[in-house]
């Protein structure tokens, strides 16, 4: 089986098409979404109907909860608060009921989504560094959990207690070993590249793939600035900042 395993889209209806269709060509079995399909982007309902249309299982992202009032806006900065109450706008009955409606955690048999981590999912801390690493390890019962939010790509591999990470774009998965996988993201990477970030997880060949796929953004761009958006949220696409 080969999963597909994307999240933080946010609205970026471009980068959302291209890593379809990259994972169309790699000939992926199943999509899954780790959350934040909206906030930040110009497309915010087209990305969700898309996602849900495609029946891809998701779990609900922080942005996701914002939208629609689940999660306070004075956890957010300026820019991201502008661009969710923009959002909030946009969303109609339908589409935030199944914002809503999405799990925080999903259990995928050999494999746990979620898009902070599990400790505290609802507080949407950041696993940055091998504490809070540790912390989501030990409440792991999957032998990997994947998980977005930071928009950076990052592997964490547990094996006796001893936790160590990587940036690797392929990584062998080991039988007696854990992972958590950080995917990147979509709709706005971070780690200064700017293409779209996807992982797929190829079960039975036990290897990982970090990917990264090209994708339009001049015309992300532009659909930012004339929404009204914070410009800033433009310009960081093109320096994947
Ligand atoms: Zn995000």
């Amino acid at each position: 089986m080969r999963y597909a395993i994307f999240g933080d889209v946010h609205g970026n209806r471009e980068a959302l098409e291209a890593v379809l269709l990259d994972m169309e060509q790699a000939r992926v079995d199943r999509r899954l979404c780790l959350g934040d399909i909206v906030g930040y982007g110009a497309d915010p309902v087209d990305c969700l109907r898309r996602i849900r249309d495609l029946k891809i299982e998701t779990v609900q992202g922080n942005h996701d909860s914002a939208a629609v009032g689940e999660t306070p806006l004075d956890y957010f900065n300026p820019f991201a608060k502008r661009a969710i109450e923009w959002t909030a706008g946009r969303i109609g009955k339908e589409d935030a009921a199944w914002l809503k409606g999405l799990p925080l955690v999903r259990d995928c048999g050999g494999f746990t989504l979620v898009h902070s981590s599990l400790a505290r999912p609802r507080e949407w801390g950041y696993i940055l560094d091998y504490e809070a690493a540790q912390r989501c390890f030990r409440l792991l019962s999957s032998r990997a959990c994947f998980i977005g939010h930071s928009h950076v790509p990052l592997v964490f591999r547990d094996h006796d207690d001893a936790v160590t990470v990587r940036r690797a774009a392929t990584v062998a998965i080991e039988q007696a070993a854990r992972y958590i996988v950080n995917v990147g993201s979509v709709g706005q990477p971070r780690d200064g590249d700017p293409r779209a970030a996807y992982g797929i997880y190829d079960e039975g060949g036990g290897t990982l793939e970090l990917r990264r796929v090209e994708y339009d953004i001049p015309a992300a761009q532009r659909k930012i600035v004339e929404a009204g958006l914070p410009e800033f949220l433009a310009v960081r696409l093109e320096a994947g900042r």
